[in-house]
Order: structure tokens, then sequence, then C-alpha cells
């Protein structure tokens, strides 16, 4: 059996892990640049890391004693990926530089296309990720402006932003970790806010020699500190998102965190948001609001009209700049694109999503017999770790392989999946993220396509289901 893996980001790596491990030999991983880590590799501007803790936001199989600090930051992230990618011996198997262009079914195989021309492949696994395309703001006159700019996920390291007047529009995870590290350099530091957003405070510091000594040495202490941190996002965390017990202790913890860190009333005024915790994703950070009361930075929620060659205009007029950092986000509904994928009967997935992404366990679609897909459609969470999310999702695929090697292509059931849309409607209803404000979770239309709404231990129990009553070969279809 051959395998294609499109992505050597978390999700990628893991799959080829499972099958180098179970003595699937023949795969290949496809990824578009130079280096593996996914998001982990574009995401290098300063402070980047991750809000969920380390001994968490890593591999089961993989547990890592090494962890520095409480919360990763990205230079060890992808240490881990890059160690992880070694020890396993799949980094002969990726392909870098090698982007996938399209991909068609052709009856039996997948025929994958990229500009070194097509290869036949039995399955394949798309893990291009949700957050890997940056959006760029719909502003007029971006192109005209005349100083130096770039994207958060683009971050342009050779230019020095000491002494110069730097213009950040958005106020989401990334500028908040990047804003208290550029404002010591900064002349002056505007930042855009359109919408505030909820922040609580992120308990990060660096493990002392005796925690990371007893980590190592002590057995089993590392497993029972992930499971209570996982135990703890999920018992806490998630029923805030479920407008459960603990929603209106999130927004107080939230607020408390906002008058400790900014003292002044007409600042907290435009911190303050109008919608419900955990609608957009909540910022987890300590050092953000600091920064904002700094004296050399400003809050601007006047709107923007355009951007000139000298800077951003607002309705309140101009504010020169040398620099435009656009900490926009990423075009986070538009899974898979731009890769055009073609399943039976010529069906086109860009066509039957053409109302939102939709996925059986967020892995499967009708139609595209032999496609899986790793942090697809409904499977973000706002508050526990994705790496949990691909594990089940790695498993789910894993339990597949077998059935479609033996038996020929095979597709999840229209039912299965009619079924799976009500059930995952009804969940959906529940949650905070529908009602009260726009977020990178949801289409124009207000679908919310990215989040999977119910307990992590759901998910897990559904994914380690059986697959077959789901699925029928292509052949019967
Ligand atoms: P984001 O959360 O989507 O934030 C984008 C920001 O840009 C928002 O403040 C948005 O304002 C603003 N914006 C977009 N278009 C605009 C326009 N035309 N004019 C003015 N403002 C505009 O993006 P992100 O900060 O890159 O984070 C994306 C996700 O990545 C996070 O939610 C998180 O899941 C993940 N992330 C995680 C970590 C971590 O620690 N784990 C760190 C960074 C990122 P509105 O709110 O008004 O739309």
């Amino acid at each position: 059996m051959r395998v294609a893996i499109i992505g050597a980001g978390f999700g990628g790596l893991c799959m080829a892990i499972r099958l180098e491990l179970s003595g699937i030999a023949d795969y290949t991983v496809f990824e578009k640049a130079g280096g593996l880590g996914g998001t982990w590799r574009d995401n290098s501007y300063p402070g980047a890391g991750c809000d969920i803790p380390s001994h968490l936001y890593s591999y089961s199989f993989e547990k890592y004693a090494s962890w520095t600090r409480r919360y990763p930051e990205q230079p060890e992230i992808l240490a881990y990926l890059d160690m992880c990618a070694d020890k396993y011996g799949v980094r002969p198997k990726i392909r870098f530089d090698t982007e996938v262009r399209s991909a068609r079914f052709d009856g039996r195989q997948w025929q994958v296309t990229t500009d070194d021309g097509t290869e036949r492949f039995d399955a394949v696994v798309s893990s291009v990720g949700q957050l890997n395309r940056p959006a760029y703001p719909e502003i007029q006159g971006t192109e005209s402006f005349a100083g130096v700019s770039f994207h958060s996920a683009r971050w342009k390291h050779e230019h020095d932003l000491t002494g110069r007047r730097v213009a950040v529009i958005g106020n989401g995870s990334s500028a908040a970790q990047f804003i208290p590290r550029i404002q010591p350099l900064a002349e002056r530091l505007d930042v855009f806010q359109r919408t505030p957003n909820w922040v609580i405070p992120k308990p990060d510091s660096a493990f002392g020699t005796a925690t990371r000594l007893a980590l190592h040495l002590v057995p089993g202490l590392q497993r029972v500190y992930r499971e209570w941190i996982y135990r703890y996002a999920e018992g806490t965390l998630y029923p805030a998102l479920a407008r459960g017990w603990s929603a209106n202790l999130l927004r107080k913890r939230a607020l408390g965190h906002l008058h400790a860190q900014v003292a002044d009333p007409a600042l907290r005024a435009k911190l303050t948001p109008a919608f419900p915790v955990g609608c957009k994703r909540v910022v987890i950070d300590s050092s953000f609001y600091p920064a904002l009361t700094r004296p050399n930075v400003e809050v601007v929620t006047d709107p923007i009209v355009r951007i000139t060659p000298k800077g951003v205009e607002t309705s309140q007029g101009l504010r020169e700049a040398d620099t435009i950092i656009y900490a926009t986000g990423f075009r986070t509904t538009e899974f898979l694109q731009p890769i055009e994928f073609t399943g039976t009967g010529g069906r086109t997935l860009s066509d039957e999503w053409k109302d939102g992404a939709e996925a059986y366990l967020g892995i499967s679609v009708p139609h595209f017999p032999n496609l899986f897909l790793l942090y697809g459609p409904n499977t973000n969470l706002g508050h526990n770790s994705i790496v949990f999310m691909i594990e089940c999702q790695v498993r789910h695929v894993m339990a597949c392989l077998p059935y479609l090697a033996e038996r020929g292509p095979m597709e999840v059931r229209p039912e299965a999946m009619a079924a799976w849309r009500r059930q995952l409607g009804a969940a959906m209803e529940r949650m905070v993220w529908g009602n009260g404000c726009q977020s990178w979770y949801k289409t124009a239309q207000g679908r919310v396509t990215n989040n999977w709404p119910g307990p992590t231990t759901l998910y897990r129990r559904l994914t380690a289901l059986p697959p077959l009553p789901a699925y029928r070969l292509t052949s019967s279809a």
C-alpha cells in the first residue's frame, strides 16, 4: 500500500511515525516548504509560543521530559518535532519544497500531482492545517505603503524595528505575543484594534532543575502531570465554552486580569469586550496588557480608512509609520485550498464545500474514497491540545487502512455524514461561538466550520469506534 501525506507539521509527522511503527514503509510526505514543522516553522515572530502547556502539547507516544518551560516557545517546539522526525526515521520520506497542486481519484487510486509530475497512491492523508495561509486585510492602499510591511506569520527578521514607528493591525493571540517583545524597541507603537479580546493570564515559568530532574526520574510523574493538565482543560475550560458552570468564572478571571494590569479606566474600557467570553479565541497571555500601558504605545480604535504611502489613515486622520505588521490571522475556512481534490464522478471538494467545509469525524468526505483529513473541519479546539485531536484522527486512519488494503477503496456513507451533520448541529447550539461575535471559527455566513463542539473525551470515543459501519466500498457506491 502506498500512502501520500500532505504536510510535515504536527499532523503529517504523527501519521508518518504511526505508519513507520506499523511497518507500512511505502509512504511519502509532501512538504511545500524547505523545512518541517508547519505552523511552528512559519510563525517565528518574536515571542511565538504555545499557550497550551508543553507536557500536553506533545505526542502521547513521545513524552518529553526535557521541556524547559511550562509553556513551550516556538524554537523548542520546532526542536521537538525535529527530534521526533529523526528518532522515528521519517525524515528521509519527506519530500521538501514539493507542493501538491491537485489530487484526482481515478476509480482505484489517487493521482497526486506536484510540480515534479504525477504519482499514484492508494490513500491520501491531508494534513495541511487550519492556520497555514496568512489572511491580509482588505484595506484600500496596502500596496502603496512606502515603508516595510509584513504578516506576523512571515516575519522579516532582517528588518530591525529599533527606533521605528510601528503600526500593528490586529490584536489576536499572535499580536499579543509579539507586541511585548517589540514595544521596547519601537520609538512608537500604534496597535490598531477593531475588536477587543478576552485575555486571561498565562502562568508561565521556566522549570527549575529539581522539577526537571523529577520529571526525568520519577516513574509516572510526567504522565500524571500531563493527565492533570488535560483534565483541568476539559473540566473547567470546556464547560465555559459550552455556556456551563465555569463561563462566569472565566469572565471574572479575564476582567480581574484586566483590572490588575491596566490602571487607566479609559484604556480599560477600550480593552473590554462586548461579546461572551470564548466566542472568539481567548488570548492567554500575561505580558500583553502591560505592554499596552507603556508610554510609547497607543491602542487605536478609530476605524482604518486606508493605507497611504506614509502610514495608516483612520477616520481621525493619518498615523505615520515606518513599518506595518499585519497580525490579521489566517484564511481558516478555506480548508485544503488551493489544492484541487477530485473524487468520484468528477466531484471537486471546493464544489462540495461551497457552503462550508464538513467531514465525518472531521476526517472523511463522501465520494472521496481513501482520502483522510487531519485537523479537518470541526476539529479545532479553543480549550485543549490539538495534538490530542490529531492522535485520535491518526488512530482512526490506521484502523481504516487494513480494510482498504484488503477490499479496495472505501468511502464514508452519505447517511453517516448526514447523521454526523445533524449531531454536530445540535451540539453546536450549546456552544458560545454561534452568536455575538465574528471569528475565524466560522464562515462569512456564520456557520462554525472549524471547531469541535464536544468534550475531547467524546471525540476520542467516537474516533476509536470500529470504522466499518460508517464506510462502504466505493465499487458498491
Ligand atoms: P486572529 O486571532 O484571527 O486575529 C486577527 C486580528 O486581526 C483580529 O484582531 C482581527 O480583528 C484583526 N483584523 C483582521 N482583519 C482586519 C481589518 N481589515 N482591519 C482591522 N483589523 C483586522 O489571528 P492570530 O492572532 O494570528 O491568531 C490566530 C489563531 O492562531 C489564534 O486564535 C490561535 O488559535 C492560534 N494562535 C495560537 C497561539 C498559541 O499560543 N497557541 C499563538 C498565536 C496564534 P477582529 O477581531 O475585529 O476580527
